[in-house]
Parts: C-alpha cells; structure tokens; sequence
C-alpha cells in the first residue's frame, strides 16, 4: 500500500503515520524526519535546510526530491510506504508521479486531514510543552511565529496539492479535528473502499506471508525447508490476488466517486457495491488463472 498524507502542521500526519505503520508493516518516509536528521548530522543536505527549515520555509524542491527518490528504493519500501510530508509543492507531486511510474508502483490513496487554523498553534504549542517535559528537544520551528510562517508555506504551496489530487480523483478528506482514533477509524474506512483496509484478503495474504517466513527462520530444518517450498506458490496468488484487486480498485474507485457525491447513508452502500466488485473480479481473475 501507498499513500500521501496531506495536511498542514499539527494536523496529525505523524501520529496518523505511526498508526498506519503498526497496522500494515509499511515504512513512514517523513521529509520533515529525514531533513532534520540532515541537519543534525550536518551533512550538505542538512547545512542547505538548516535556515530554511528554521524560517519555516520550504527546502527546494529537487532536494526534497532527490531524497525522496533514495528512500523510496530502499527494500524496506518494497511492501509500502506512507509519504508524511511530501509531496508539498505541485511540482514535487509531479515528480513524485514520474518517479512512481519508472518503479512501477501505484498510489493508492491520498489522504487530507482537515483542521481548523485556529486549533493548530494551540497543538503545536502543546506538542512542544510534552516534548520539553520528556526533557527532550523542542523543534527550533516549533515556535508561534515560525507557525504561521509554516502555515502561509503551506497555504500557498501546499493547499493547491488539494485540487491537484482532486482533479486526479485521488483525494480523500478526513476531519482531523475528530479524537485520534475515529481518525484512525475513518483511514480505514477509506483504504477497505480502495481495497487496501487491514481485512482485505491481500492485507491478510501479506500477513500470512511474513508470519510463515517468521516461523520459517526459527523452525528446524525440515519445517523450514516445507515453508520455503511453499513460498513461490505463495508468492504467485498473492501476486494475482494483488492483480485482481489492482482491476477491482478501477471500478471501486468510480465507486468511490460517487460515494462521495452521495449522501452518508448511501456511501455504506456504495462501500458494499465496491466489496462486491472486487470479490467479483478477484474470482474472475481465479477462473482465468485455472483455464
Ligand atoms: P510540519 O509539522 O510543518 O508538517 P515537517 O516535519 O513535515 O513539519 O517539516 C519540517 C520542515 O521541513 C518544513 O517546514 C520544511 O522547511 C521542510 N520540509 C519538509 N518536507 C518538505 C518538502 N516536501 N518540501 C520542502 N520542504 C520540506
């Protein structure tokens, strides 16, 4: 699974990310984390953003992208990533397409959390007041006037990201100003309709996957052998299940798209009618696999 986490600071991206990272075994790749660590360690990168970041401005894009682009063919990416931070300019967006296209990986969802403006400093400031209580660090741009700095950067260079998504027919909007885990709650929702939620069959397979190679690793010999034999054929469903669910995402995500026009009531039905889509072509690609 991939998707972009969008939002302005004190949104809950990070926490959002986290959640996500636990639920589905996939990295977070934070611009935000690795241009700090950038920073801290002083290297080219990190001298380069250093009073950027501190102004609350946005480091150029081609570093931002180049990152980016290092990060995401790291193996640990391989099974999917959570992108908190980037892209955050239209022309990092399209990058990040072209960049996508020569892996040969989707996006799955993008996903905005919505706030009120007015609630951010006030979270920011109290996300500053716990880290300094752990007797940590405070970030130097956590600080009210670099706030509102960073939310004109995002206002004007972030929020057309919104529209740009939209026009895709990629977004999908939460509100964040509801308690962390109805946030959490609704992603879910979301990534189910996309066919991407914890319960899908693939989520299920890769789970099954990882476990068996777990138990693979502290079995004897002989059990290890029987696993590894297993492994490709394995490995081959959950690609087909993995193409099945790529045909039904096309049909859910028209699905979506109407889901989102309809009323509430009719968006669970909607979410039933993609379920059912999906199953469908996931047994069509089965009938087609056996013929
Ligand atoms: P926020 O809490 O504002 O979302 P982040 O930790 O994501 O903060 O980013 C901190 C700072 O790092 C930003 O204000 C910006 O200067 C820089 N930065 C992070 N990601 C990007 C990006 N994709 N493009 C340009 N600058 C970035």
């Amino acid at each position: 699974m991939r998707l972009i986490l969008l939002g302005p600071p004190g949104s809950g991206k990070g926490t959002q990310a986290q959640r996500l990272v636990q639920q589905y075994g996939i990295v977070q790749l934070s611009t935000g984390d690795m241009l700090r660590a950038a920073v801290a360690a002083q290297t080219p990168i990190g001298l380069k953003a250093k009073d950027i970041m501190a102004a609350g401005g946005l480091v150029p894009d081609e570093v931002v992208i180049g990152i980016i682009r290092d990060r995401i063919e790291q193996p640990d990416a391989a099974n999917g990533f959570i992108l908190d931070g980037f892209p955050r300019t239209v022309p990092q967006a399209e990058a990040l397409n072209e960049l996508l296209k020569n892996e040969q990986m989707n996006l799955d969802a993008v996903i905005e959390l919505k706030v009120n403006e007015g609630v951010l400093l006030e979270r920011v400031e109290r996300r500053a007041a716990e880290t300094r209580a752990r007797g940590e660090a405070v970030r130097p741009d956590d600080t009210p006037e670099v706030l509102t700095k960073r939310l004109a950067s995002y206002r004007d260079q972030t929020e057309p990201l919104i529209h740009y998504y939209s026009d895709h027919r990629m977004l999908a909007t939460v509100d964040g100003m509801m308690p962390i885990e109805q946030v959490t709650e609704e992603i879910g929702r979301i990534l189910q309709a996309v066919g991407k939620g914890s319960g899908s069959r693939a989520a299920k397979k890769a789970g099954a996957a990882k476990r068996s190679a777990k138990s693979a690793g502290r079995a004897p010999a002989k059990a290890a052998k029987k696993t590894a034999k297993k492994a490709p054929k394995a490995a081959a469903s959950a690609k087909k299940t993995g193409k099945a669910a790529k045909k039904g995402a096309k049909a859910v995500k028209a699905t979506k798209k109407a889901a989102k026009a309809a009323p509430k009531k009719s968006a669970k039905a909607a979410a039933k009618a993609a379920k059912g889509t999906r199953k469908t072509s996931a047994k069509a690609a089965k009938k087609r696999a056996k013929g």
